[in-house]
């Protein structure tokens, strides 16, 4: 039995979490813990899921890699400089040369659980490189505190290094004019265009443009349950990732 701690239990996806967790023969609830919860109830856990807030996410990181916990993390507001601060606090937490593979403290940071997700970055990194232009629309339900998105962000940042390592610069754009905020936002010189609509779960489209022709690669989470098979990837998988830190689902679903 894999112990399963969740962290912001409360929440939107901790509390499906929990109820995925508890479906399952083979992983344990063994501690589900929100705000004005002692985190001590975590100790023990195998894993511990984290989806609380960008806010609250590193406190919570610092705790568990200290306890010794492995830790997957949905949470959003990994950015590069959040990745790095991440991967220090890993380090620092464990002389890794001092103790057994087995105890080293592993922390998968995954900006998005969706399997289809994940594949919709992959197809935009591989097709970049072929077309003039790449943009990226991300749409969300009206709840959502950042923008743009961690995947949005994640994917303007793949379809960036793609380019440059083809020798493309800036796509054309011949804009000389315009209301602050019409071009979205820049992400490693790629477009990021957010849109908060009622009604909306998560959305996103890649938009490629070049001699005649665009291909559009969108993909759509319906429904909060779109999350859960990537959580329990992650959940039963993390004990078999190297040490330290690990930035997306891609490695355990064989796309590394
Ligand atoms: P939510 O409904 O606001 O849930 C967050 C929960 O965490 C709330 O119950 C919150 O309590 C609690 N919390 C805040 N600080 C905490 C702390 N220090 N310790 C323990 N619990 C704490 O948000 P959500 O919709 O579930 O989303 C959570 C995060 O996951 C967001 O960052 C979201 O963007 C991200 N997300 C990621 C993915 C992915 O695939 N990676 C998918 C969906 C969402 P209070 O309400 O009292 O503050």
């Amino acid at each position: 039995m894999i112990k399963v701690g969740v962290l912001g239990a409360k929440g939107r996806m901790g509390s499906l979490v929990g109820q995925t967790v508890r479906a399952q023969a083979d992983l344990d609830l063994a501690a589900e813990v929100d705000v004005g919860d002692s985190r001590e109830a975590l100790t023990g856990c195998d894993v511990v899921v984290d989806f609380t807030s960008p806010a609250a996410v590193m406190e919570n990181l610092a705790w568990c890699v200290q306890a010794g916990l492995n830790v997957v993390i949905g949470t959003s507001g990994f950015d590069e400089a959040r990745i790095s601060e991440a991967r220090a606090l890993v380090d620092a937490a464990k002389d890794f040369s001092s103790v057994p593979p087995e105890q080293h403290v592993r922390v998968l940071v995954a900006p998005n659980f969706s399997v289809g997700a994940v594949l919709m970055m992959r197809f935009a990194e591989q097709a970049a490189r072929f077309f003039d232009s790449a943009e990226v629309v991300e749409l969300h339900h009206a709840a959502k505190v950042d923008a743009p998105s961690g995947t949005a962000a994640r994917t303007a940042a793949m379809i960036a290094s793609a380019r440059a390592a083809a020798g493309l610069g800036h796509g054309p754009d011949a804009t000389t004019t315009q209301l602050a905020g019409a071009r979205g936002a820049v992400v490693d010189g790629v477009h990021v265009h957010s849109v908060r609509l009622a009604g909306l779960v998560a959305h996103q489209e890649v938009l490629l443009g070049g001699h005649g022709e665009t291909l559009t690669i969108r993909h759509d989470s319906l429904d909060r349950a779109s999350f859960m098979p990537g959580v329990l990837i992650a959940v039963r998988g993390i004990a078999a990732l190297p040490p330290g830190l690990t930035v997306g689902l891609e490695g355990l679903l064989g796309l590394a």
